[in-house]
Order: structure tokens, then sequence, then C-alpha cells
């Protein structure tokens, strides 16, 4: 399975909590004014990867606490976004992913990639970047409308619970 992405950080403070590595998948067709990734927009762009060498690419050690999914959107990759969640959650890393998709529409997928995904994440940050709700220094989001939705909760509950009121249970 090949897999198409951006770029890939072993260490970032910024994407999630605690030391994370983050991967940014190429593509994106949300087309947010204002992102600041405009460059991940192109499907074609990029490079690509067999998902067995990217998983070796990336260095996990016991300083890291998880993986970040971001892009770009992962979700327009979902078998191989679901393929590094897998990795990371059977070391015991915790696994957050940014998408442009509100959550509403996004548990509707039919594509079952994109559900087991979705179940394999601990914290989705959904919803698209909005320059109008833009606030610099949000935590791990750029505009106010984006959510950290703990998943599990939010799933077992049928409403979105944002990962903040959930800290201390997953942290
Ligand atoms: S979803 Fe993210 S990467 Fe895609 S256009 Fe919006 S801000 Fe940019």
């Amino acid at each position: 399975m090949k897999v198409r992405l951006a770029g890939i950080v072993n260490e970032s403070v910024s994407d999630g909590p605690g030391l994370r590595i983050a991967v940014f998948f190429q593509g994106c067709a949300h087309h947010c004014p204002g992102c600041h990734n405009p460059q991940t927009w192109d499907f074609d762009g990029g490079e690509e990867y067999e998902v067995e060498d990217l998983l070796c690419r990336l260095i996990d050690t016991p300083l890291i606490r998880g993986v970040t999914l971001s892009g770009g959107d992962p979700f327009y990759q979902p078998e191989a976004a679901l393929a590094v969640a897998r990795a990371f959650h059977e070391r015991g890393k915790d696994v957050w992913a940014y998408t442009g998709y509100v959550w509403e529409v996004l548990i509707q997928n039919q594509n079952s990639a994109v559900q087991e995904l979705i179940r394999q994440c601990n914290v989705i940050v959904d919803g698209p970047f909005l320059q109008a709700q833009a606030v610099p220094g949000l935590r791990y989001c750029g505009s106010t409308n984006q959510r950290l939705i703990a998943v599990s909760e939010s799933l077992e509950n049928g409403k979105v619970q944002e990962w903040v009121s959930a800290f201390s249970a997953i942290s």
C-alpha cells in the first residue's frame, strides 16, 4: 500500500500533548481560506512512500507519547492512516488526528477504513480553519470552531465530548 505525505516531524511539541511524531498527509480538498499549509492541498504533490517503509521511518522512542495524523487531511488516505494509527496503538502510544471534516459528517462516512480510523483515534481535532474565528494561541487548533474531540467518550455518549473535559480520563 502506498501513501502520499507532505512531511514527517519526528519530535513535535505543537501537534498534541507531549512529545509526538507528526505525520502530514498530502492532499486536502477543504481549501480553507487562510490555511497555513496550502502546499498540502495537491493530491499529486508531496512524496510517495510504501506504508511499510513509512512505519520504519517513524522513529519511536520511550519519550514519544503518541502520533499525530495531520495534513492535508489524513482522512483522504484512511487505509494508510489507519496502518500508522494501529502501529502506534500496538506500542501503547496515543493517536491524535486533524481533519477538515466536522465530526457529525465524519462519523456518517460509510468507508470502513474511515470508521476504523475514527475508532483508533484518541482525539480528533475537527472542522475547517475559519479565518473569521481564528485566535492566535489556541491550544492545538487555529480557530474557535475546531474542537478537540475525545473519540471513545463521544462515540459512547452519542454526542461530542471535548478532550479538555476528558483530560484526566485519558492522559
Ligand atoms: S483542512 Fe487543514 S490542511 Fe485542509 S485546507 Fe483546511 S486548514 Fe488547510
